[in-house]
């Protein structure tokens, strides 16, 4: 991997300290004492020398070692932890002796194809990936054929093994990755409980972005004597990622967006930021109705849909992708040039989360991030974790874009000319200048005129021709409002669960006068708290706080990150609110639309409340509006700006 590895430092200590780390690079897999058919594989997926986490952590995962890695995005942790499981594996031995736990079900099934990919000269290797959201039925069956290895999301993993339809007797390594995000998705109580129910004497690694003191927790309780290895990589993961901001001012960010995706060089595909389902939605759809091939991503959105967006973007159907950070989370596909942070993220490491969707495999990466007035902290905040200045850019002015334009449509003329058989309009033109007695300029001048309709080359002063002809029609589409169609049963759903007790209310330090939206409450307290909307109650807006029903006995890690949450710049705060506590509500906040679909984080509170009737119990809904993934491409979309 040539990207971290010029600027990464190692460090590794164990405890007891066996075999002394060498800090210096390992040359290549073969130093590595690594099978000849995982060597092979190797070079056929292109990967020339290990990265600093792999030359680190494979020597001692081989030796059998317990071990505690941290190192940032993108720095090729799951080579790191699958080449010496596969090392080890037996094939002739059909139980699961590798588990792998990931926090999102795109990251199981990025993980699962990765060991595929690695174990491709290994014939009869067997891998599973099993997620919530995937039909049970199906995952029995291909539980019950058997697997080598198996990669999963904590819940579905813990309710099969529950079940015994996962045996895990047979396991002798176990994986934790991205623990950190486990950990704010609220599932660690899940992975601590999987931890204690698998055989003792098992292998266990961890691997974290960061290493709070939660993790730190779990390593030292379920680890035994850990070999630590850690890659400072906080300016190497952002190394091949130019990073520029714009800060908002004058025009919208839509208006930005389109400008700054018509005139950047080297754009292929891009992945756009927002913090809400609903802005990804809504920020696609206009994307689309401004000509481009965009699409949204979100935990809303089944599983198939999410997969289905991917694949789009990978092959090249799709150029824009609007996403939230938990959906976007771990997806690699390397076409990605540009990341827009279109809503500036809540947090450094959701930041580098996020850019290192750009610079894959080596390639170079544009990373825009747009900046509020009020967010220019935040900005500081980020420069500073990433030691890496960001450059502030301005948006291109029309003169530039028309150039721009100008410039591609002269390059389609000449590639017309070189690549057509242009004979029988050279015909048709020769007759309309010989029958209309016209000079051939005046021809020419007409086509241009015609060919450059829908994407003008003139750019008048009242902002006339920045979008694509057909954008404001279809920009004023009637859109019901999103709340209306909230499936009413999800609305009784959550009043019986408040009426049997297993919500309660809870008090937030964020109020009307501060400016919040119910919506702006789900939002923050679904994406960033990893509650299910499903389990959000109603919520009450008062002029210095609001009242939010959530599951009943909130604690520990999962309070702490909800506390932690900032909404319009404030810490929620957030307390359960004793009996009698609080005064009547003046406004009945509408039911705020319903967000995130991960996978139950909160399974824990269904336990708590034994016996009582859990409304979670039972199928998933299928959403109720149709998400933008779903629809067929739109039939004019232009590639990313780049051709007219
Ligand atoms: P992480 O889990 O640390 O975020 P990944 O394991 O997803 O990182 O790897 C990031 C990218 O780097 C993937 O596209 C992967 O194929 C690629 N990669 C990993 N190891 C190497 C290597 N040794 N050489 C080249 N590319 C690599
Ligand atoms: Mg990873």
């Amino acid at each position: 991997m040539d990207r971290p590895s010029a600027l990464c430092h190692t460090e590794t200590s164990s405890a007891p300290r066996t075999a002394p780390m060498t800090t210096a690079p390992t040359a290549s897999f073969r130093d590595l004492d690594l099978p000849a058919a995982l060597l092979s594989a190797l070079t056929e997926v292109g990967y020339e020398t290990p990265s600093p986490i792999q030359a680190a952590c494979i020597p001692h995962l081989l030796a059998g070692h317990d071990l505690l890695g941290e190192a940032q995005t993108g720095t090729g942790k799951t080579a790191a932890f699958a080449l010496p499981a596969l090392a080890r594996l037996d094939l002739n031995n059909n139980r699961p002796q590798v588990l792998v736990l990931a926090p999102t079900r795109e990251l199981a099934i990025q993980v699962a194809e990765a060991f595929q990919k690695y174990a491709h000269h290994m014939p009869g290797f067997h891998v599973l990936p099993i997620y919530g959201g995937q039909s049970m039925v199906v995952q029995l069956r291909q539980l019950k054929r058997g697997a080598h290895v198996v990669v999963g999301t904590p819940g579905r993993i813990m309710d099969h093994l529950e079940r015994g339809s996962l045996n895990l007797d047979g396991l002798r390594t176990l994986v934790l990755d991205e623990a950190d995000e486990m950990l704010r998705m609220g599932f660690i109580d899940d992975v601590e409980w999987i931890l204690e129910h698998t055989p003792a004497e098992r292998q266990t690694a961890l691997f974290s972005a960061t290493m709070p003191e939660a993790i730190r927790r779990v390593a030292h309780q379920h680890l035994r004597e850990p070999r630590e290895v850690k890659i400072r990589a906080a300016t190497s993961t952002v190394a091949a990622i130019r990073q520029r901001y714009w800060q908002v001012r004058g025009v919208d960010k839509l208006d930005a967006l389109t400008r700054i995706l018509e005139v950047e060089d080297d754009f292929d595909a891009a992945i756009v930021f927002v913090r809400t389902k609903t802005a990804t939605v809504e920020l696609a759809d206009r994307l689309e109705a401004r000509g481009h091939a965009a699409a949204a991503l979100n935990g809303d959105m089944t599983q198939g849909l999410r997969e289905q967006v991917i694949e789009r973007l990978k092959g090249g159907s799709l150029d824009i992708v609007v996403a939230t950070d938990v959906a976007a989370r771990g997806i690699d596909v390397p076409r990605i040039s540009h990341v827009i942070n279109y809503d500036i993220p809540y947090d450094t490491e959701a930041y580098v989360h996020r850019i290192g969707r750009t610079g894959r495999a080596g390639r170079q990466g544009t990373a825009i991030l747009f900046v509020a007035p009020r967010e220019t902290r935040m900005l500081k905040t980020i420069e500073r974790a990433t030691r890496q200045p960001i450059e502030a850019i301005s948006l291109p002015t029309r003169e530039a874009v028309a150039d721009r334009r100008e410039a591609q449509f002269r390059q389609q003329i000449i590639e017309t000319l070189e690549k057509e058989d242009l004979s029988f309009f050279a015909e048709v033109i020769a007759r309309i200048e010989e029958e209309e007695g016209l000079d051939p300029h005046q021809i020419a001048a007409a086509l241009a005129a015609l060919a450059t309709r829908e994407r003008p080359l003139r750019i008048e002063e009242s902002g006339r021709g920045w979008a694509l002809a057909t954008a404001p029609q279809d920009e004023r589409r009637e859109r019901a409002p999103r709340e209306n169609r909230e499936n009413r049963e999800e609305i009784l759903t959550r009043r019986r669960a408040f009426s049997e007790g297993l919500l309660t209310r809870y008090r937030i330090e964020v109020g009307r006068q501060h400016g919040v939206t119910p919506k702006e409450i789900v939002g923050a307290i679904a994406n960033e708290g990893g509650i299910e909307g499903r389990y959000i109650g109603q919520i009450h807006l008062f002029d210095e706080y609001s009242t939010v029903e959530l599951p009943k006995g909130l604690q520990g890690e999962m309070l702490g990150a909800l506390k932690r949450i900032r909404v319009r710049q404030r810490p929620l705060a957030i307390r359960a609110l004793a009996e009698g506590e609080g005064e009547a509500p003046r406004e009945r906040a509408r039911p705020a639309p319903r967000q995130y679909d991960g996978e139950r984080p909160q399974r824990k509170y269904a336990e708590r409340t034994e016996g009582a009737k859990r409304p979670w119990d039972g199928e998933r809904r299928s959403p109720s509006r149709k998400p933008a993934g779903d629809r067929p491409p739109p039939k004019t979309h232009r590639k990313g700006g780049q051709k007219p």
